[in-house]
């Protein structure tokens, strides 16, 4: 299938980080997932601490997700006109999360963080944007910039592609690094439109934001005239039921999310504060549109989804993952491999390296060949891991005491594989 795959598809995938390039191998074909269960394309099944990148948060084919879909399909897929379930996703959404008066639904991640900023932009009348090495905001162009180290260097392109122009209004700075954002906006007086952070980053492994970071950029962007966009696509109804917001309670101007809120399908959005929100057409002048947004299938899938993720829902999660991540830092401590288990509520990865992990600079550092050795070892013995020692890891509801097992008795041999690779 990747043969065939590759001959139609550049890289024989849809989607970079799909492709094992960073661990090597050939990329398994699922056909099926049930719980916490994939199956592949040669019948093997494997407990998945992927999650789709997120979005499975009740494991895969739950059957009132699947009911809600099968229900919302029978009457039609797309009609192209305002449709009560996506007015019911966004009631809960605002509901859940109290920094969000208004959301605008769109179809992907990349699309809710490229349009906040152009809110941003319009809103304030600014051309910057300020972003944090490693954290990823999807695709957009003015995003894709990374810089090297410097208090507040002007963004280069980090992908042929994206004009020196474009990475020009990017400044890229090392996370949780306040004193770098100061710096910013001194350097930069009345020229930044927002400030851009993943709420808690699960991009470059999972590295939480220091004590008092979020409070900082809030407050250094209401300082200088800027909006504080917390990007909540990974974390957003994950983290807890109002996301990251939920853990630290810091309101921004503006919110993405993604992932969870879709079930599945292609839903995400982006809202917050109602005065910034009435700038976007047709309300105001800034244009933001979508054939597909709020689609009737995939908000059922949505709403269907958020609705079960009550506070029981999130107790699971929570007590699964911390099971896991202790049996994880257990099997490395006993061969003797440096690492950081590192975790933000439920998400975590693992750095090799014990060293403290705060920025990408860091996260680098680590020992990451160790992952690709354990990695194989995992998905030999029907483990599947994210491919990248760089990804966090996901847990859903569907996690029962059958799939803990599983991950407990490969964990040793991977750990012992992880303790034995060479760079
Ligand atoms: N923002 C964050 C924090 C993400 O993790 C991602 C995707 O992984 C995106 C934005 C982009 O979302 P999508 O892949 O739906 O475009």
């Amino acid at each position: 299938m990747f043969d065939r795959a590759s001959v139609v598809t550049p890289g024989g995938v849809n989607s970079p980080v799909r492709a094992f390039r960073a661990v090597g191998g050939t990329p398994r074909f699922m056909v099926s997932g049930t719980g916490p269960y994939l199956t592949d394309a040669d019948g093997r099944e494997y407990v998945d601490l992927v999650c789709s990148w997120g979005p499975m948060i009740l494991g895969h084919s739950h059957p009132e997700v699947i009911a809600a879909v099968q229900e919302a399909v029978s009457r039609g897929t797309s009609f192209g006109t305002p449709g009560e379930g996506e007015v019911a996703l966004a009631e809960e959404i605002v509901a859940r999360i109290a920094p969000v008066e208004q959301v605008r639904l769109v179809s992907s991640g990349t699309e809710a963080t490229m349009s906040a900023i152009r809110l941003a932009r319009g809103f304030t009348g600014r051309p910057k944007v300020v972003k944090f090495a490693g954290c990823y905001h999807g695709h957009v162009d003015a995003l894709l910039a990374a810089a090297g180290s410097g208090l507040a260097t002007f963004g280069l392109p980090d992908t042929p592609g994206v004009t020196g122009a474009t990475a020009r209004d990017t400044v890229v700075l090392p996370y949780n690094d306040l004193d770098a954002v100061r710096a910013a906006f001194a350097a930069h007086p009345g020229e930044i439109a927002c400030v851009i952070t993943e709420a808690s980053p699960g991009n470059m492994g999972v590295v939480p934001p220091a004590d008092g970071f979020n409070a900082g950029l809030k407050e250094l962007c209401a300082a200088n005239g800027a909006l504080y966009i917390s990007d909540e696509v990974m974390t957003g109804f994950r983290t807890s039921k109002a996301g990251w917001y939920g853990v630290d309670g810091v309101s921004p101007d503006l919110m993405t999310f993604g992932k969870v809120m879709g079930g599945g399908f292609p839903a995400a959005a982006f809202g917050g504060r109602a005065d910034v929100m009435a700038h976007l057409a047709p309300a105001g002048p800034v244009y933001q549109a979508g054939t597909l947004s709020g689609n009737p299938v995939a908000t059922a899938a949505g709403l269907a989804q958020l609705r079960l993720l009550d506070d029981a829902a999130y107790a699971k999660i929570d007590a699964v993952s911390a099971e896991l991540r202790s049996l994880v830092g257990d099997a490395f401590t006993k061969e003797g491999v440096a690492h950081t288990v590192s975790s933000a509520s439920n998400m975590f990865s693992v750095f090799f390296t014990d060293e403290p992990v705060r920025n990408y600079d860091d996260a680098k550092k680590q020992e990451a060949f160790r992952f690709t050795a354990f990695f194989h070892s995992m998905l030999e013995q029907g483990v599947y891991l994210p491919p990248s020692a760089f990804e966090s890891w996901f847990v859903s509801t569907a996690h029962d005491e059958r799939a803990v097992e599983r991950i407990a008795a490969a964990l040793p041999a991977a750990a012992r594989a992880a303790s034995e690779a060479t760079a």
